[in-house]
């Protein structure tokens, strides 16, 4: 548990579905922040941006999503299923010059957070502006760049291109519905895994339930629907 007193809200301005002490306002669906824990960021900030900063093999890295448009410049484009499918409505140009825009993009920013980092530290930056070893030369200075200020427009922006990148040439299958599970928040039956992620995230409310929180209440409900129909029978012979 953190004191609250002398947190600090995570920089990334993210929020959780719990309220702070002085909301009175009916509609909100939750206003208390995340709290700082890695620097600046909260716990997960911080695996955000380790996971953006990793290796070309995660496919959710930027080097990974780099490497992965790269594939699929000039090519037939494929389906996260292998299959060679065209996009619906895309002229073969016309998806080139966006898959090659992304890829543009994601590089850049990359390579200039890497720069600005470099100017900021007095270090010699990454030997070429190849994502991976851009990337590689970032990730071991990840606990510090946690607690530089502009840490959370850098995690922006690498996200924003990770999402563009995906617009241009999708790779993720399907996100998880939790058929059948209401939100612990709203009741609603919105929670979602998006796909690539552990966190169970309600669709309707911005809930966040972490994989580790998400099993143990599954377990309870299951529990309870066992011990439903056995505590009632007892109430009855009582
Ligand atoms: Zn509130
Ligand atoms: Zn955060
Ligand atoms: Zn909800």
């Amino acid at each position: 548990m953190i004191d609250t007193h002398d947190a600090t809200p995570c920089a990334s301005g993210c929020i959780t579905y719990r309220h702070l002490a002085d909301c009175t306002d009916d509609h909100c669906s939750g206003c208390e922040p995340r709290w700082a824990t890695d620097g600046l960021l909260c716990g997960r900030c911080h695996n955000r941006l380790a996971t953006l900063l990793s290796g070309p093999n995660d496919p959710e890295s930027i080097a990974g999503v780099c490497a992965w448009l790269a594939d699929n410049l000039g090519q037939h484009l494929r389906s996260p299923s292998g299959k060679g499918e065209a996009r619906p409505g895309g002229d073969s140009d016309g998806q080139f010059a966006r898959v090659f825009n992304a890829l543009s993009a994601a590089q850049i920013v990359l390579a200039s957070w890497a720069r600005d980092w470099a100017d900021h530290s007095n270090l010699t930056g990454p030997s070429d502006t190849n994502p991976a070893t851009v990337a590689a030369w970032l990730r071991p200075w990840l606990p510090t760049l946690c607690r530089w200020e502009p840490v959370a427009v850098m995690l922006d922006e690498l996200a924003d291109a990770r999402r563009d990148a995906h617009t241009a040439c999708p790779w993720r299958s399907q996100p998880r519905v939790c058929a059948g599970v209401a939100c612990p928040h709203c009741h609603d039956t919105a929670l979602v895994i998006p796909a690539g992620e552990t966190d169970t995230h309600c669709r309707n409310c911005g809930l966040i339930v972490p994989e580790r929180d998400y099993a143990r209440w599954i377990a309870v409900l299951g529990a309870e629907a066992e011990l439903g129909p056995e505590l009632t029978r007892k109430e009855q012979s009582a």
